[in-house]
């Protein structure tokens, strides 16, 4: 009997642990408060830019800060958009 090698059987993708103890807090740019509470920004696209010709809402989740209400900057396109 031929013993070929098996494949290692694949394992279980596991689940990404973050480790929270080196990432960064965030704080508001303006009172140095590290609370934010999450917000939408609703961009409407007019019925004659829109792709499939209708009037298209799309909100943009954005987070501000607890206490003044600034915006946590989310970097690139996303500030651009709001
Ligand atoms: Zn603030």
């Amino acid at each position: 009997m031929n013993m070929r090698p098996q494949k290692p059987i694949p394992k279980p993708k596991k689940q990404v642990q973050v480790d929270l103890k080196n990432a960064e807090t965030m704080k508001c740019a303006k009172c140095d408060i590290s609370i934010f509470i999450q917000g939408y920004v609703i961009k409407r696209i007019s019925a004659i830019v829109s792709p499939t010709g209708q009037e298209v809402i799309a909100p943009v989740q954005v987070f501000n800060c607890g206490s003044c209400g600034e915006l946590l900057p989310m970097g690139g396109e996303l500030d651009e958009l709001i």
